[in-house]
């Protein structure tokens, strides 16, 4: 394979953005491979990042997966007290007002876990 610009000389790649064959003298290194120009490795550069945004929004790589502990944690707790409420009401109903307030408190802590979760898909989206 012989260089594009070049015709007399041996390609050592091709463009990873036009596909046109370089050899040592134009090519230009860059992340993830070699481009022939600078507007290749301006457009190049865009593909990256673009792929990059993709992969975040669609939780590929390095993102995790699964919800965030903003999101776990307060939705166990609500769970717990839930738990607790229905446990002490079962018991004994002079436990009302303890009764009331765990399930405030389950309410509060499954709200928080609500918008913790719809902060987290909002960051999903626009990063
Ligand atoms: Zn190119
Ligand atoms: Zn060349």
């Amino acid at each position: 394979m012989l260089c594009f610009t070049h015709r007399d000389t041996q390609a050592l790649g091709v463009c990873k953005t036009c596909g046109k064959a370089v050899c040592s003298a134009c090519l230009r290194q860059v992340e993830g491979g070699i481009v022939c120009s600078e507007a290749c490795e301006n457009e190049h550069r865009l593909m990256r990042e673009m792929n990059h945004r993709a992969f975040k929004i669609y939780g590929i790589g390095t993102k995790q997966r699964g919800l965030p502990n903003t999101v776990i944690a307060p939705l166990l707790m609500g769970t717990g007290f839930a738990l607790g409420a229905a446990l002490l009401g079962v018991t004994d109903e002079h436990n009302m007002p303890i009764v009331l307030f765990f399930l405030l408190m389950s309410s509060l802590m499954w709200l928080g876990a609500f918008l913790a979760w719809r902060k987290y898909r909002e960051n999903g989206i626009n990063v």
